[in-house]
């Protein structure tokens, strides 16, 4: 407490007030310097040094005590200023540590120990009990109250018990002025720099967790064996995942030269060009395949999803693309079309002998007749037009037999059709089946590989008439669709297919038929859908089965 030195006043109350500030600036300083030395060393919060800030808090109030000025022949220090400011901080504990230091420097620097000590007692008990009621406050509630009942407190001890001054309540009133501006101002003080130091700490902490996720992605972009391509709005790519090298032979710092369009294969790269338009336009990711070259000329499927990524303003910023090299699956899907197409052309062959026979022996019997009779312009075409027919259909099972590269040509849907139909007849006539054409127009020219259409058909066709063992029709309608796509629907007799089994049709060796591979389907789906096509199934149970396919038309 207050009490210190006994003497008479000699400065004015100018010079008193110039004492205080020094005393209030020597507070300021002495708070802020721990804590702004605490915020560049990120050390804990306040809490956690409850010790040292205690000890170091004695400190300072036992300078605020050496410092202390004189009025009426008092001297006064605000160490009680400091003394409350633990206890709102530090909790009890430290406010202990702190109190007993500022009363020993108190007691070496002046006499009359007696009330020092009582006075000292009591606000220490005060401050201990009224700190146990306000625990859950926040700091600055707590020192205000712990403030508001050390003044309580001093005014019954000091005036009114120990009967100091009690004719100029105008010395007490300043004292107790001087204690509470030094405690809101060192309180302002901690709270700014608590208030900083937790932004500063978030901020840090903000700044841990983005480099964290950071190098996490790039762990990621630059292990993974799929390739990551980050494209701008000038579509020029800005970053190439190392995979590149490890995939396509070629160094990162390479590729950044290069053209991107380069790399991809002629054919493909308008699909490509067309696929980025789109997602310009409709802003939506999407899935592509392109070929692209490796360093050593070969080249190499890949399926690639792309990703627009948006800025704040919803416009594209960047487009992702991952890809990842499917060569792999491709031969494998090759193998399975192979195997298909040979399963399809082994079961074939018993048909095409018999057909074969059917106009061996009718030129068989034209030619025995030659001799004999002379119709022979009649005969020549009859002959020429049989012999027409062993060719169609051997040269189209050979097509068919045989791997071919993919080429895309244009090719109208009712040659497709029409050849497809041929090729089967034989089998067809031999198990009582007829199929109906009904083309509502004459070009129906698509963009295909026409050997890959025909053998959508051929699949379609053969599970129509595997579905009728009993014979039937199979109507074939051609027409054009509103949407600039032309529809070929195939509409059988045969057995149907129960509802809940639609879905799994295309899914790989999924078959009900004994001898059934449960590829045909498969890879109608995957051929239909590399010509930007659809399938579809209607059927009910031992009611005929319609399936529908959708080709965009060539323009
Ligand atoms: P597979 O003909 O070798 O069985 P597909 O993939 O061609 O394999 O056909 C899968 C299955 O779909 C067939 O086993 C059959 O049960 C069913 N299916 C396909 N088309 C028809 C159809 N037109 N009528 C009835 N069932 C069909
Ligand atoms: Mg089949």
């Amino acid at each position: 407490m207050i009490i210190s030195k006994f003497g008479f006043n000699i400065g004015g109350s100018q010079l008193i007030l110039i004492d205080y500030i020094i005393n209030l600036s020597m507070l300021s300083l002495m708070v802020s310097t721990p804590l702004v030395i605490r915020s560049y060393l990120n050390l804990n919060p306040l809490k956690q040094l409850r010790l040292g800030a205690g000890l170091y808090a004695g400190i300072v109030s036992a300078v605020l005590v050496g410092l202390s000025f004189q009025d009426q022949g008092y001297s006064y220090d605000i160490r009680y200023s400091v003394i409350i400011l633990v206890f709102a901080y530090l909790g009890p504990g430290s406010g202990i540590i702190t109190g007993s230091i500022s009363l020993a420097s108190r007691l070496m620097v002046s006499d009359n120990w007696f009330p020092a000590i009582v006075g000292w007692l009591v606000v220490m008990t005060v401050l201990v009990v009224i700190h146990k009621f306000t625990v859950h406050f926040q700091p600055v509630k707590k020192y205000m109250i712990l403030l508001g009942s050390y003044i309580v407190t001093y005014i019954i001890t000091v005036p009114i018990v120990f009967n100091v001054i009690r004719d100029n309540p105008m010395f007490h009133l300043q004292y107790l002025l001087f204690v509470a501006i030094g405690v809101l101002i060192g309180g302002l003080l901690i709270e700014s720099y608590e208030k900083l130091y937790r932004i500063i700490k978030e901020r840090k902490r903000m700044e841990q967790t983005l480099e964290e996720s950071e190098s996490k992605y790039r762990l990621i972009a630059e292990n993974t064996s799929d390739l990551i391509m980050v494209m701008d709005k000038e579509h020029t790519i800005s970053y190439f995942s190392p995979s590149h090298e490890v995939l396509l032979g070629y160094k990162v710092q390479e590729l950044e030269k290069i053209e991107i369009w380069m790399l991809i294969h002629p054919d493909d790269v308008v699909i490509f060009r067309d696929t980025i338009t789109k997602i310009m336009k409709n802003k939506e990711s999407m899935p592509v395949e392109f070929r692209f070259q490796h360093i050593n000329g070969e080249w190499m499927d890949f399926e690639s999803r792309c990703m627009p990524v948006m800025n704040d303003a919803q416009s594209i910023e960047y487009i992702v693309i991952i890809s990842r090299d499917i060569s792999e699956r491709k031969k494998s899907e090759e193998i399975l079309l192979q195997s298909e197409k040979l399963s399809i052309v082994g079961e074939l062959a018993a048909g095409v002998a018999h057909e074969i026979r059917n106009p061996l022996t009718t030129i068989k019997g034209f030619v025995q007749l030659y001799g004999k009779e002379d119709k022979s312009s009649e005969i020549n075409n009859l002959l020429l037009s049989e012999l027409e027919r062993i060719e169609t259909i051997t040269s189209e099972m050979l097509s068919l037999g045989k791997p071919q590269a993919i080429q895309l040509n244009r090719a109208n849907l009712c040659d497709l059709i029409d050849h497809t139909v041929e090729f089967l007849s034989p089998q067809a006539n031999m198990k009582n089946m007829q199929f109906s054409r009904s083309y509502l127009g004459t070009d129906f020219f698509i963009t295909c590989e026409k050997n890959q259409i025909k053998q959508v058909f051929l699949n379609i066709f053969k599970n129509a008439m595997e579905a009728m063992p009993k014979g039937g029709n199979i109507d074939i309608k051609l027409q054009k669709g509103m949407d600039g796509e032309c529809i070929i629907s195939v509409q059988d007799e045969g057995c149907g297919i129960p509802e809940e089994l639609l879905p799994r049709l295309g899914e790989p060796f999924y078959t009900l038929k004994e001898k059934g591979t449960g590829l045909g389907l498969m890879i109608c789906h995957k051929i239909i859908k590399q010509h930007n096509g659809t399938i579809s199934y209607h059927s009910k149970l031992d009611n005929g089965t319609l399936v529908e396919v959708k080709l965009p038309l060539a323009n």
